[in-house]
């Protein structure tokens, strides 16, 4: 036993994926493709980007190999599919399946701008996806052609909707505000959320797009989205437990209905970060912000066995640094914007 569960005859030795800083990673997060469908501001330029090449993106062979590594070696207990935008990978639905079916069965999540959910919501659900998390800055179509670039509103409202009636639920929503943009529309969107029984997050905007124009000056701030808010409701801290969560939680107007705000620049919660990501070509990074990635798909297409596989896997993440270290004057993006990370 290396610091996990004990070795039992035909049960595979599990190595937890611990850092020198006591964290361990339970929670992978793995990226289907670079591709998207809109081209949100913060995260893209208007003309896209070039995209991996084809032979470089993982099969989905080797993403559900690598996954059930993670899930039988390595102590992974939760997976969130994302990308770019997971709903144009082809084969997500059997990948979600074969997913479900590990032994033990992580829960499984996804994170996606749901256009085109409406149509799979339930094939989704029917092969194992637990939940969603949907991207959504706005309910006004004006607003939202401005930030995404594309008039699809209203695919993203029925893609909601479907999520919640296939019971993927509690369905969340994570919204990015930004100044001038739709930063007064914080108690609009809150409430059109509260409304439909959808949580709301607001995140903080990081220096994680393509363009590189993210400024602090332009950062809609935790302080300033609270601000927005108690103009127009009251809010108090919710009592569970945060745990490794990113999201701040409150009860709105004494709840039950609920707000998160993931504060990840003005409050970092890196000292409880549970995760590590696997990009689309098959790079292990142990933080959104690493600039250092570990290449998992060059070992896999050599030959490599599963505890090789592992053992890689394992030492990508003992380097992982405490902290993001935005303020650290020598801060510098990582090279992969978001969209090829894996938000
Ligand atoms: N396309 C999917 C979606 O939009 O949900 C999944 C990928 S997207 C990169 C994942 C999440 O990252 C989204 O909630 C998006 O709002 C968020 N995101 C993208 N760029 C960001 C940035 N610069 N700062 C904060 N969040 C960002
Ligand atoms: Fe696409 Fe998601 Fe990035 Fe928006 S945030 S451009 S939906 S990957």
């Amino acid at each position: 036993m290396i610091g996990g569960a004990p070795a039992y005859a035909g049960v595979v030795e599990t190595t937890l994926l611990a850092d020198t800083h006591g964290r361990v990673a339970s929670d992978l997060r793995v990226s289907l493709t670079d591709r998207c469908n809109l081209r949100c501001q913060y995260c893209m330029p208007a003309e896209g980007l070039d995209w991996l090449p084809d032979d470089t993106v993982l099969t989905d062979d080797e993403v559900v190999r690598l996954i059930r590594i993670g899930v039988e070696r390595l102590g992974i207990r939760e997976v969130r599919f994302t990308g770019g935008e997971p709903l144009v990978r082809r084969g997500l639905v059997d990948i979600v399946r074969r997913t479900h079916e590990l032994d033990p069965a992580p829960e499984i999540s996804l994170t996606t701008n749901a256009l085109g959910l409406s149509r799979t919501a339930g094939a989704l659900a029917a092969a194992g996806l637990d939940r969603v998390n949907v991207s959504l800055d706005t309910v006004r179509p004006e607003s939202f052609a401005k930030i995404t670039r594309r008039d699809r509103l209203h695919d993203v409202v029925a893609g909601l909707e479907a999520a919640h009636a296939a019971g993927l639920g509690p369905v969340k929503v994570n919204a990015v505000l930004l100044r001038d943009i739709n930063d007064g529309e914080a108690p609009e969107l809150l409430r059109w959320c509260l409304e439909r029984g959808y949580q709301l997050r607001f995140i903080e905007q990081m220096p994680l797009d393509a363009q590189h124009g993210w400024t602090r000056g332009g950062m809609i701030t935790a302080e300033e989205i609270f601000a927005r808010l108690e103009g127009e409701f009251t809010l108090t801290p919710a009592e569970e437990p945060r745990g490794s969560a990113p999201a701040e939680l409150f009860l709105v107007d004494g709840g039950p209905g609920t707000v998160g705000v993931i504060a990840s620049v003005t409050r970092p919660f890196c000292g409880d970060c549970d995760r590590v990501r696997l990009t689309a070509d098959g790079q292990v990074r142990n933080c959104l912000f690493a600039r250092e990635e570990s290449d998992l798909r060059a070992a896999l297409r050599a030959g490599a066995d599963d505890a090789e596989l592992a053992r890689r896997w394992v030492a990508a993440m003992a380097t992982k640094l405490p902290g993001h270290g935005i303020d650290d004057p020598a801060f510098l993006q990582p090279s992969r914007p978001m969209s090829a990370i894996g938000g």
